[in-house]
């Protein structure tokens, strides 16, 4: 009879720390959410404000790939080289991603071309053109 008292002392004592690592487990978890939480809302920030200064154009066709689940293989175009795989780019193909009319893909490593906002030649297109291409309030 005592043997059995002790063992169902041990039984308990052992279910006591399983739930007490059990509780630890759920508090880091718990941190752990919040962690992410946080950083899902700082990631978020950043991708629309990533998202703002790209071209509308830009960001539509951006919208639209990563629905369809290519945004991965997006590569912006800086100092005429495909930023996927730093080949030069031919000058007619510069020229399209700049207009940004169509999809223009990389012929090195086929991923998709965008005009990164804020390079000189994005820059003088989108004001040589400006004038033609968006009418204006007022005009
Ligand atoms: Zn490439």
């Amino acid at each position: 009879m005592e043997e059995c008292e002790a063992e169902r002392e041990r039984l308990a004592g052992e279910l006591a720390a399983a739930e007490r690592r059990l509780a630890a487990r759920q508090a880091e978890l718990m941190a752990e959410r919040t962690r992410l939480d946080e950083q899902r809302q700082r990631l978020l920030g950043e991708r629309a404000a990533a998202l703002q200064r790209l071209s509308p154009q830009t960001a539509q066709l951006y919208e639209r790939l990563r629905e369809r689940g290519l945004a991965r293989g997006l590569a912006a175009v800086q100092q005429r080289k495909c930023q996927g795989c730093y080949v030069e780019l031919p000058t007619n193909l510069q020229a399209m991603v700049l207009a940004g009319r169509e999809l223009v893909r990389c012929p090195q490593c086929g991923r998709f071309l965008y005009a990164e906002e804020g390079t000189a030649a994005a820059r003088s297109y989108r004001t040589s053109t400006e004038h033609h291409t968006t009418p204006m309030p007022g005009d």
